[in-house]
């Protein structure tokens, strides 16, 4: 897929409605990676008012050379609470913070109508534009807000 090219060819040029409601699935359940830089490292532990180093012991792994929030037992997000959301909601990763307009949910038309399943907010709420997708997902766009 073209990521800066012909627009006319993405079939999300219209733009795409997304507001998130909530549910709560993105953040438990399925196991994997909560990918955080250093920078998100130190503005996840000011706002909980932790010194990097603790929040580093109880919340982070190291995999490679990059960190993962941990997981709980059933695959939740170490910050999320049940019946109260992402605990750090304001400074989440960017891998949360771009969530669904990651380049794989963009590849079609299909892989979008498909997260609705797993994602209540796809195809709700205020309209992105292209441009603010593009932005979003590839670093690209003109700096486009949602539009309601
Ligand atoms: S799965 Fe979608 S609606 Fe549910 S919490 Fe995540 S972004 Fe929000």
């Amino acid at each position: 897929m073209k990521n800066n090219g012909d627009q006319k060819e993405l079939w999300y040029k219209n733009g795409l409605r997304f507001q998130c409601q909530k549910c709560g699935n993105c953040c438990k359940g399925e196991p994997g990676y909560v990918w955080v830089s250093r920078k998100e490292i130190e503005n996840i532990s000011l706002s909980l008012g932790l010194r990097i180093e603790e929040f580093a012991r109880k919340n982070l792994k190291k995999v490679g050379s990059k960190f993962s929030l941990i997981e709980l037992s059933k695959g939740d997000c170490v910050m999320y609470k049940e019946a109260w959301g992402c605990k750090i909601y304001p400074v989440r990763p960017k891998q949360c913070s771009t969530f669904p307009f990651w380049p794989s949910n963009l590849e079609s038309h299909e892989e979008w109508t498909n997260l609705k399943e797993f994602c209540k907010g796809i195809d709700k709420g205020p309209l992105y534009t292209f441009s603010a997708i593009q932005e979003i997902a590839f670093g690209c766009g003109t700096g486009d807000t949602p539009r309601s």
